[in-house]
């Protein structure tokens, strides 16, 4: 149990602008009690820092850690999505639970450390070589326990080898036997989490992991239980082509044409997705959530981001393959792979004409909306997840809080995360 604790930086993110002579209080369940000019004198000072709502990382595939510097050799011509997968697969097929224990404990530790407070992990890895239980799932809850993240299991239910083909040997480890036999598995895994550091999510992998009948009753029961919803949609061509020529429409329009799309559905990647579309599912309160990083580094092409940003819906992001992990080059990145595709700067600016506080919404509050958390903002009743940000980091220098945002999004090293909390239990970085 932390301390109740009153926190005063010199400049605190207060949601449109950085503030100083603002205290935050944090209760012993380690949320956030009031935030203002509270006039507390038992304080701790928090100087030469300027204090940041945690960032939120709403999708990781923690075990592809184990993949950074790999699958960079092309010996037969130039990769894809499709060739990465294969190599994917080769690690998926070498590990065990202490493996992936190891890589997810490791992936975790480098996101608190980037700032990271909050992780919504997509999880499909659940069996250990020839065994159909669910035991791998408890690696992945005790690697965010030790590196004390906050972490958000997104149970995943993963059905076929591609769209009406059978599993190939990687992706039995992934694949329950239907839809009762997942929710048996999650109603015994579920009550074993600590609430105040985990809870669950569920997901479909994608079409290519199971059909629209099977997503139809899987969300149905997700939304009675009104859980967070996540599915990978139309990150590749290719899946959409093969979603078509098997059921006739395109992924995103059988999510539109089967399921009640509302606000708990997050779609990740929509790299392909369709403008129409796109924006039937954002005007229905359909989320999206990008990862710019893993995307570029896929080759898998640039969202139609404008298409968002016309309905005022501003995009989450994730680390997903974790081949780097730093949430402001993800905020860069989100808005740089734009003005690459359009040749122009500023697409993604608030009304107040301004881009990096869109960029922060994307890593806090969006995530935190994707995952269903109270977090994401240093706001009462909100879980007391904080960046603190060393304000004399040289790549910070000469930047009046005016503009410290935009620095520390588009010019801040990752060493510029000096201390973070999860629940208001803090650590150091450096
Ligand atoms: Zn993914």
């Amino acid at each position: 149990v932390p301390p109740r604790q009153t926190l005063e930086a010199d400049l605190t993110w207060t949601g449109t602008r950085f503030d100083s002579g603002i205290q935050v209080e944090i209760d012993t369940a380690g949320r956030i009690d009031a935030v203002g000019r509270l006039g507390r004198s038992e304080v701790r000072r928090l100087r030469g820092r300027a204090l940041l709502p945690g960032f939120v990382n709403a999708h990781s595939h923690a075990f592809q850690r184990g993949l950074r510097g790999r699958g960079e050799r092309y010996p037969n011509g130039s990769g894809s999505f499709w060739t990465w997968r294969a190599s994917m697969y080769e690690l998926v097929g070498n590990l065990d639970r202490d493996g992936l224990y190891r890589l997810s404990r490791q992936a975790f530790e480098e996101m608190r450390a980037a700032g990271i407070t909050a992780v919504g992990e997509f999880h499909y890895l659940h069996h250990p070589r020839g065994a159909a239980d669910f035991s791998l799932d408890e690696a992945v809850v005790e690697a965010a326990a030790a590196a004390d993240i906050r972490l958000v299991l997104i149970e995943v239910l993963y059905r076929t080898g591609g769209v009406r083909r059978a599993l190939d040997p990687a992706q039995r480890r992934f694949a329950s036997a239907g839809v009762e036999q997942f929710w048996h598995h999650v109603d015994r895994f579920g009550p074993a989490l600590d609430p105040q550091r985990a809870t669950l999510a569920v997901a479909a992998h994608s079409l290519r992991a199971l059909g629209p009948d099977e997503l139809v009753a899987l969300h149905r029961e997700a939304a009675r239980r009104e859980l967070p919803f996540h599915m990978h949609v139309e990150e590749q061509v290719g899946e959409i082509e093969e979603v078509r020529s098997a059921w006739g429409a395109e992924p995103m329009e059988l999510v539109l044409d089967r399921l009640e799309v509302d606000g708990r559905f997050t779609a990740i990647h929509c790299t392909h997705t369709r403008r129409e579309p796109l924006q039937r599912f954002t005007a229905a309160g359909g989320r999206v959530c990008l990862c710019p990083l893993t995307e570029a580094s896929l080759g898998d092409g640039v969202p139609d981001l404008p298409a968002l940003r016309q309905l005022g819906a501003v995009p989450c992001l994730g680390t997903d393959s974790n081949t780097r992990i730093a949430m402001t080059e993800e905020m860069r990145w989100l808005s740089y792979a734009q003005r690459l595709q359009y040749q122009r700067r500023g697409l993604l600016r608030d009304d107040d004409g301004t881009v990096a506080r869109g960029l922060l919404a994307a890593a806090t509050t969006a995530g935190a909306a994707a995952l269903g958390l109270p977090a994401g903002k240093i706001a009462t009743g909100h879980h007391a997840d904080l960046v603190a940000v060393d304000l004399g980091h040289p790549s910070l220098s000469d930047c009046p809080a005016e503009i410290l945002l935009p620095a520390l999004v588009f010019g801040g090293r990752d060493e510029v995360v000096a201390e973070t909390a999860v629940g208001g239990r803090w650590r150091e970085h450096r």
